[in-house]
C-alpha cells in the first residue's frame, strides 16, 4: 500500500496503474532531482535520466540490432499495426488546418482542435502516425550539446476514447510501450518510467517519460483534464477539471530511437553519419583517429566549455558544432518549403526564413556557399520518401532566390548597422529590431561593432526568443459572432443559386432592419460581396441595401419599415449577383491555375471577390512573369471551355481531409464537423460558403488585369470574368483605337508607329539642342561689350535658364566679365585677370572664375565691379 495516495485524495492515484505492479515496478523518488519514477530495481534512487544517470548506451548497444532511420519507423509503425493501429499518413509541418499555430510541434496538433474537442472523429482509432515536428524553441541549442533538433519525427499512437466508446487507455498504453521495447531488446529492468504532468494548448493530464540507459525516449500523455478555475486538479500553479474524452497521446522520439540502436557518441552521427562525412570531405577535413571518443567527451559533459580537449581537439568540435547546426537546419529547411511554407516576413515564412539565415550564415563561415544546392540536395535525397518529388525544383529555386536576398541584405546591413551604432546603445531591443526590419543577422551587427571597439552581447537564445515571437498566430480578433434569438433563416441560395425571385414572410423588423423566414439574398461573407435587390410588399418596392448574416440568422438593411407578419416578394439584382457568381468561381479556378504554373506552394492569402474588379492573393517567392501570367490565363481558359460541373457538397471534415487534404482550408477553416465543399471538375476543390455558378463554361473567360507584389512572399491578381473582363478588354480597344486615330495608324501599327514618333522626337531633340548651342555660340561671339573699365570689358547676355550652364564652355575671353543673366539663374565668368569674382559679394559657390547661381541686381553688380577695377 502506497501512504502517498491517501495523502492526495482517497481516489486511487492517476499514476498508480496495474501494468506496473503487475510487471513488478515500484513507485520511488529521484534522490537527485526530486521526480517520482516507476523502476523494477528495487535499489534504484535515481530516476534514470541523464543527467540525474548517466548515458549508458554510447559504446555500449542497449538494442539487440541496429536500426536505420526507416527501418526503426517501419518497425514502430508495424508494431502498432499489428496492436489494431491504423497508420496514418503523416501531415505536413506547415499547420494549414490550425489558426492559432504555423508549425507542427508534436503528433497531437495533426487532432488539435477539433478531434480533440470531440467535434469531429479521429480518421483511425486508434491510430499511429510518423509525423515531422519543427521546434524552433530549441533553434539555439542545436549544435551545443550534440542531442538538440529543431526538426525530429515523432512516431506517435493515439487513442480517443468517448464517454460511450472506450477504446484504450492508460495501462495498455504503458503495456504497448514495454511491448515495443521488448522487440528491440530491451527488457522491463532497463526501463524506468518518471513521472511528469503534461500541459498544453488548454488540456492536461498526467504522463509519463520512458527513461533507457539515460536517455529519454518517450513521453506516454493521459490527457484528460481541461483548463478550468474551478476545478480540483491543480497542476504546476494551474486548475484542472476533467473532460468527457480520454485521450492517449505519445510521442516516441524516432531519432533517439535510431541513436540508441546505434549507439552512436552524437544522435547527429546516427542520423547523419552519412551527411556529416560527406560535410568533412568538402571542407578537406580527416576524421581524427579518436572521433568517436571526441565526440562522446561532447555529448555527455555536463559543462561543456570545460572538457579537457587540446587545441586541435577544440578545432574540430568547434567545425563539427556547425556540421551540427546544417545538418538539422537543412532538413527543417526542407520540410518546411517542401510542405508549401514561402519564406517572407511573417507567419510560417519568417520562421522559414529565421532557419535559413542561420543555415546561409553557417555555410559562409565554412567558406562552403558554393556548395548550398548540393548540401540542401544531399538531404533532399535522404528524406525523399517522405517529401514530395514534385516540390524539389520549387524547393532549390525558393533557396537561390533567398541567398540573393540575404545577400544583398549583407551588402546594405553595413550602412544600417554602421548608422545604428553611431545613434548609440546595441541592446537586445535593437538587435530584435534590426532583424525584423531589415533581416540583419545579430552576428553581423557584433562584427561589424567589434571592427569599431564596441563589444555587443547577443543573448544566447537569440533565435527562440525572435521564433516564439513568430511561432503563435495573432489572437485573430474574431468578430463576436452576435447572435440574434430569432428563427434560423433558410438559406434559399444554397438550395438553388440561380434563384432569383421569391416569396417570404417578415419574422422581425426594427428601424429599417428586418428578419424573413427564408431568403434567397445572399449575406455578405467569404470574401463575397451581400446582394441587392428589392422586395415587394402591398405593390411597394423596398430596396434592400444590405444583407448580413448573425449566427444562423440573415438580416436585411431595407430603406422603409415592414410589418412583422408580412408576406413580401423578394427580388435579387440578378445582374450584380450573376457576376460575383462568375468572379467568385473564377477565384477558385485561378487559384488551381496559378498552383498547375507556379507550383504546389502557392496558397491563397486572400481573396474579395466583386461585381467589376476581384483580386486574390497567393503566396509566391519571387514576382511573376509575364509569360507565367499568360500561362495561367490559359490554364483558366482550359478549365472553362471544358465547361465541368461545379459541384457542392456537405462533407465530413474528416472524410473530406481525408480525399482532398488541407487544400480544403485555402479560403480559412470553416467550423463544424460538416463542411460545404465546392468541387470544380477534377481540377479545384475548397470548402467555401459562397454561392458559385453551376458549370465552369458560364464565366466565359478570365482575364488578369494586374499582378502587384503587395508584400514580401504574396502577390496579387486583379481579374475580372465573364461580361466584367470583356469590359475590360472593350475599353483597353477603345484606348487603342483613340491612340493609333491620334498617330493615324492601323492599331497594329501603334507600336511600330510609336517607336519611330519616340525616335524621331529623340532625334530631333538633340538636333535642337545643337542647334541652340550654335545660336548661343553666335551670340556670345559677336555680343559688344555692355562697358569698358581700365581696358577691362564687361559684356552682358540674356539667355534661357537651360543655357546658363553651357556659357562658360564658350566664353574665353583675355580681360573680360561677362555677366549672363537667365530667369532665375545666371552666371558670371571673370577672365579680368583682377580676380573680381573673389572680391565681389555673391552669396554661392564660385568655381575658378566662374559662378553660377542666383544674381543679385545687375546694376548692383556692375557698379561693384566697377568700383573694385577702379
Ligand atoms: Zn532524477
Ligand atoms: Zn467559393
Amino acid at each position: 500500500m502506497n501512504l502517498h495516495i491517501f495523502t492526495i485524495s482517497m481516489e486511487r492515484d492517476p499514476l498508480d496503474l496495474d501494468v506496473f505492479h503487475e510487471n513488478g515496478f515500484v513507485r520511488k523518488t529521484c534522490k537527485k532531482c526530486g521526480a517520482k519514477f516507476w523502476t523494477t530495481d528495487q535499489s534504484r534512487e535515481t530516476c534514470g535520466e541523464f543527467p540525474c544517470d548517466p548515458y549508458i548506451f554510447i559504446d555500449r548497444p542497449l538494442m539487440n540490432r541496429k536500426l536505420g532511420f526507416y527501418e526503426m519507423m517501419d518497425e514502430f509503425l508495424h508494431f502498432f499495426e499489428k496492436n489494431g493501429h491504423k497508420i496514418i499518413d503523416r501531415y505536413p509541418v506547415v499547420a494549414r488546418w490550425r489558426k492559432d499555430v504555423f508549425l507542427v510541434n508534436a503528433s497531437i496538433y495533426d487532432f488539435q482542435p477539433h478531434v480533440t474537442s470531440g467535434q469531429v472523429p479521429p480518421p483511425a482509432n486508434p491510430l499511429v502516425v510518423p509525423q515531422p515536428c519543427i521546434r524552433m524553441v530549441d533553434i539555439d541549442d542545436v549544435g551545443k550539446t550534440g542531442r538538440h533538433l529543431t526538426s525530429f519525427i515523432m512516431l506517435g499512437h493515439h487513442a480517443f476514447n468517448y464517454p460511450d466508446k472506450k477504446v484504450y487507455w492508460k495501462d495498455e498504453t504503458v503495456g504497448y510501450c514495454l511491448g515495443f521495447l521488448d522487440t528491440l531488446g530491451i527488457k522491463k529492468d532497463m526501463v524506468t518510467f518518471k513521472e511528469k504532468p503534461w500541459i498544453g494548448g488548454g488540456n492536461g493530464g498526467y504522463a509519463v517519460e520512458v527513461i533507457v540507459g539515460g536517455l529519454e525516449l518517450a513521453t506516454l500523455v493521459f490527457m484528460d483534464m481541461k483548463e478550468d478555475p474551478n476545478g480540483s486538479v491543480e497542476i504546476e500553479g494551474i486548475r484542472f477539471s476533467p473532460m468527457p474524452m480520454k485521450i492517449v497521446d505519445t510521442g516516441y522520439g524516432l531519432e533517439r530511437f535510431v541513436w540508441m540502436s546505434q549507439a552512436e557518441p552524437s544522435v547527429f552521427d546516427a542520423i547523419y553519419g552519412d551527411f556529416i562525412d560527406y560535410l568533412l570531405s568538402l571542407l578537406k577535413i580527416e576524421k581524427p583517429h579518436n572521433y568517436r571518443e571526441i565526440i562522446k567527451k561532447f555529448v555527455t559533459a555536463l559543462d561543456k566549455n570545460k572538457i579537457d580537449f587540446n587545441e586541435n581537439e577544440w578545432k574540430f568540435i568547434n567545425t563539427i558544432r556547425k556540421i551540427h547546426i546544417i545538418t538539422d537546419h537543412t532538413r527543417t529547411i526542407v520540410f518546411m518549403l517542401n510542405d508549401g511554407a514561402v519564406p517572407s516576413n511573417v507567419k510560417a515564412g519568417y520562421l522559414a526564413r529565421l532557419i535559413l539565415r542561420r543555415f546561409f550564415r553557417i555555410v559562409e563561415d565554412l567558406s562552403l556557399q558554393d556548395k548550398i544546392y548540393d548540401i540542401i540536395d544531399f538531404q533532399w535525397r535522404k528524406f525523399q520518401r517522405m517529401l514530395d518529388p514534385d516540390m524539389h525544383d520549387t524547393v532549390m529555386d525558393m533557396i537561390k532566390i533567398e541567398y540573393e536576398r540575404y545577400r544583398e541584405t549583407k551588402e546594405k546591413g553595413i550602412q544600417i548597422i554602421e548608422k545604428t551604432l553611431k545613434k548609440g546603445k546595441m541592446d537586445i531591443d535593437t538587435l530584435i529590431s534590426l532583424y525584423d526590419t531589415y533581416g540583419i543577422l545579430p552576428e553581423m551587427v557584433q562584427e561589424i561593432a567589434k571592427s569599431h571597439g564596441i563589444n555587443v552581447e547577443i543573448p544566447e537564445n537569440f533565435r527562440s526568443m525572435v521564433a516564439s515571437k513568430h511561432e503563435r498566430a495573432q489572437e485573430e480578433k474574431e468578430e463576436e459572432e452576435e447572435k440574434i434569438d430569432l428563427e434560423p433563416t433558410v438559406p434559399l441560395y444554397y438550395q438553388d443559386p440561380y434563384m432569383k425571385e421569391f416569396d417570404a414572410r417578415v419574422i422581425y423588423s426594427n428601424d429599417g432592419v428586418i428578419a424573413l423566414d427564408r431568403t434567397a439574398f445572399y449575406p455578405e461573407g467569404g470574401g463575397q460581396p451581400a446582394d441587392h435587390g428589392y422586395l415587394i410588399h402591398n405593390g411597394i418596392k423596398i430596396i434592400v441595401k444590405d444583407v448580413k448574416k448573425y449566427g444562423d440568422v440573415i438580416l436585411h438593411f431595407v430603406d422603409s419599415p415592414i410589418e412583422v407578419g408580412s408576406e413580401v416578394h423578394g427580388v435579387i439584382d440578378w445582374e450584380r449577383r450573376s457576376r460575383l457568381m462568375k468572379n467568385h468561381t473564377a477565384t477558385h479556378i485561378l487559384l488551381y491555375s496559378a498552383r498547375k504554373v507556379l507550383g504546389k506552394h502557392v496558397w491563397q492569402a486572400g481573396a474579395q471577390k466583386d461585381v467589376k474588379l476581384s483580386r486574390l492573393d497567393i503566396t509566391h517567392y519571387k514576382k511573376i512573369g509575364e509569360d507565367e501570367l499568360k500561362e495561367i490565363e490559359r490554364e483558366a481558359l482550359k478549365i472553362i471551355m471544358e465547361n465541368v460541373p461545379v459541384q457542392v457538397e456537405w462533407m465530413d471534415r474528416n472524410e473530406a481531409e481525408k480525399m482532398y487534404g488541407f487544400k480544403l482550408y485555402e479560403g480559412g477553416i470553416p467550423p463544424g464537423e460538416k463542411i460545404r465543399v465546392v468541387k470544380i471538375g477534377e481540377y479545384d476543390v475548397e470548402g467555401c460558403g459562397g454561392t458559385h455558378v453551376s458549370r465552369t463554361g458560364e464565366i466565359g473567360f478570365i482575364k488578369i488585369v494586374k499582378e502587384e507584389r503587395i508584400q514580401d512572399g504574396v502577390s496579387r491578381l486583379i481579374f475580372s470574368s465573364g461580361p466584367g473582363a470583356l469590359e475590360i478588354i472593350q475599353n483597353q480597344e477603345k484606348l487603342l483605337n483613340e491612340s493609333s486615330d491620334i498617330l493615324r495608324v492601323q492599331p497594329e501599327d501603334l507600336p511600330k508607329a510609336v517607336e519611330r514618333f519616340f525616335s524621331e522626337w529623340k532625334d530631333l531633340k538633340k538636333e535642337n539642342e545643337s542647334l541652340r548651342e550654335e545660336l548661343l555660340k553666335i551670340k556670345i561671339e559677336t555680343m559688344k561689350p555692355e562697358r569698358e573699365i581700365k581696358e577691362i570689358k564687361i559684356y552682358r547676355i540674356n539667355v534661357d535658364d537651360n543655357d546658363i550652364a553651357k556659357i562658360p564652355g564658350f566664353f574665353k575671353k583675355e580681360k573680360s566679365i561677362l555677366i549672363a543673366y537667365g530667369k532665375n539663374v545666371g552666371t558670371i565668368i571673370d577672365y579680368s585677370g583682377a580676380e573680381i569674382l573673389n572680391k565681389i559679394d555673391l552669396k554661392g559657390k564660385i568655381n575658378k572664375n566662374v559662378f553660377i547661381g542666383k544674381l543679385p541686381d545687375l546694376n548692383e553688380i556692375i557698379e561693384k565691379i566697377g568700383r573694385i577695377i577702379k
